[in-house]
């Protein structure tokens, strides 16, 4: 693994060489690309832009996605740019001092953009690393690293990914990315709350409810209270860094915009909803700003298309999932409840029919080995005890809450033998690890997926390994087979054979660069789904 990924310092050492190998290399080209890469500076910066970084995303085995945002003051609402645009070039290397040029472009940023960049790469080889930078007249970028897909119609001996969710930046260091680093996984998926809406507290060091950190301005509305937030969270180095190291597969959860809303219901009380639907284009176009997606997920006012699939060759399709932006309303509000009627309604929809029938196509055309659902809630129907001897409480906010759909999906998974489903999930702080089926609270009948629940980088301060009623929790829920609630991430390695999945904790999140540890691991074997 290059050393930039686990060391942030050496990758500002990469993209000063880089800045000459650049130039260097400028000086070699033909006359025409020469005029290209050095047509920059509508404006010129007297600050360095690129003090977000760099990343790449959804890759493919032709493509990827290279971002970057201009914003030499990121904690300013402007992001201390002026209204004009820059020219930024770019350079896709097969090298990482970015001498060996394989690509290379110029794009215009805007403030219409907030000077963000996306830059679509095609014309790449399958299955291969890739360096790559940007420049501005007068500023160098880090270098970045990435990676295309596997060819479809070719097996790979095997896959590491990881996948984190839930990263409050006043709750603690992003310790759990210099573990995933040094991983060095060929891509990340991020499952939601990648930032949190809410304002600034007060730095605290009580250890049960630290502030490490605090949030810059009040609680999120307007489109520039978004970026500077995005901004804030990108200056931990270990974040940016992982940006940095291969590319990320995101989708969101519901604190990009607000805390548990559904569609366009917010979970507060005397919320103008038309204020509201002004806020979720704010916060979506922020979000889409900040990510290495595709201009095809640009938002339309309130509305952005993030679910969408890929591919790592024959072994494994996956398809990330949004189940946030066409829900139906939680019914009994957002919390614990016991499943009545209202639950099991089939009015209730967590995926909206235009998702679910993607989805369901999808599946059913999938030629992957494994068929990997990428996505923000629990699906295992995990009970707690309520206040009446055996009758137990679900929570609304996740796929009980929308139990027929939920149902409807896990049958079809069964009958359709669609292959190997295995979801992944963010969204509540804690591990979990669920065999999944239709009767999985009586654990009754087939098991048809396997559900690894991921804990938060960060949300919630240092965890617990040992939860809370955990001893009542697997013996009231059997096909619960795992939980516990430190800080972490998790790291999968797939096979034509076998997927493992290792929990990795961060214990001490209060502690900036303080290590990582691999709790507990799992395995399932292809073509008997369930750990
Ligand atoms: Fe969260
Ligand atoms: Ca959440």
């Amino acid at each position: 693994m290059s050393r930039f990924a686990k060391d942030p310092a050496a990758l500002r050492d990469v993209s000063r060489r880089a800045f000459l190998q650049i130039a260097a290399s400028i000086a070699a080209l033909p006359v025409m690309d020469r005029a290209a890469w050095a047509l920059p500076a509508a404006a010129r910066l007297a600050d360095d832009p690129f003090t977000l970084g760099v990343a790449s995303g959804d890759p493919s085995p032709t493509g990827v996605v290279l971002w970057t945002r201009l914003a030499p003051k990121p904690l300013q609402l402007d992001g201390g740019m002026t209204p004009e645009a820059v020219d930024v070039s770019w350079v896709v290397a097969s090298d990482e001092r970015l001498s060996k040029i394989v690509k290379q472009g110029v794009v215009r940023a805007g403030p219409d953009t907030g000077h963000a960049v996306h830059v679509e790469v095609e014309g790449l080889d399958a299955d291969r690393w890739y360096f790559y930078g940007f420049r501005t007249r007068d500023h160098a970028s880090p270098v970045g690293r990435t990676r295309t897909m596997p060819a479809d119609d070719v097996m790979p001996a095997s896959l590491t990914f990881a996948f984190a969710s839930c990263q409050h930046f006043e709750h603690g260091y992003y310790n759990a990315y210099r573990g995933m680093a040094a991983d060095s996984p060929d891509m990340v998926f991020f499952l939601g709350d990648y930032i949190y809406e809410y304002a600034g507290e007060k730095k605290k060091t009580d250890s049960k409810d630290a502030r490490v950190r605090i949030h810059e301005g009040p609680k999120l509305k307007s489109v520039a209270d978004y970026r500077r937030r995005y901004a804030q969270y990108r200056s931990d180095a270990a974040l940016t860094s992982m940006h940095a190291s291969c590319p990320w597969w995101v989708t969101w959860d519901d604190h990009e915009f607000e805390n548990n809303y559904a569609n366009l219901v917010s979970s507060l009380k005397d919320v103008d909803p038309k204020a509201f639907v002004v806020q979720r284009a704010a916060s979506y176009r922020a979000y889409y700003e900040h990510m290495p997606l595709r201009p095809s997920s640009i938002p339309k006012g309130p509305d952005m298309q993030l679910f969408r699939k890929g591919r790592f060759g024959r072994l494994m399709d996956f398809h990330v999932l949004d189940t946030r932006q066409y829900r139906t309303d939680q019914v009994n509000g957002d919390g614990q409840r016991l499943l009545d009627d209202d639950a099991y309604s089939p009015e209730n929809t967590i995926l909206g029919r235009r998702q679910r029938e993607w989805l369901e196509a999808a599946l059913g055309a999938s030629k992957g080995t494994w068929n990997l659902l990428a996505q923000q809630v629990m699906m295992g129907a995990v009970g707690r005890r309520s206040k009446t001897p055996g009758a137990y409480t679900y929570s609304m906010d996740q796929w009980p809450g929308y139990m027929d759909e939920r149902n409807k999906l896990l049958r079809f998974l069964g009958e359709k033998k669609v292959a190997n489903p295995v979801v992944i999930t963010g969204d509540i702080h804690s591990n979990w690890v669920n065999n999944l089926r239709v009767g999985d609270r009586e654990g009754k009948g087939p098991i048809v997926g396997t559900e690894f629940v991921g804990t938060s980088i960060s949300s919630g301060g240092n965890g617990t390994e040992v939860p809370k009623a955990l001893e009542d929790l697997l013996s009231d829920n059997p096909s619960l087979k795992w939980h516990s609630a430190e800080r972490g991430y998790v790291r999968c390695v797939v096979t034509p054979k076998s997927w493992r999945t290792d929990y990795v904790a961060a214990p001490d999140v209060l502690t900036q660069g303080a290590g990582v540890v691999t709790r507990k691991s799992f395995e399932v074997a292809a073509g008997s789904p369930g750990v």
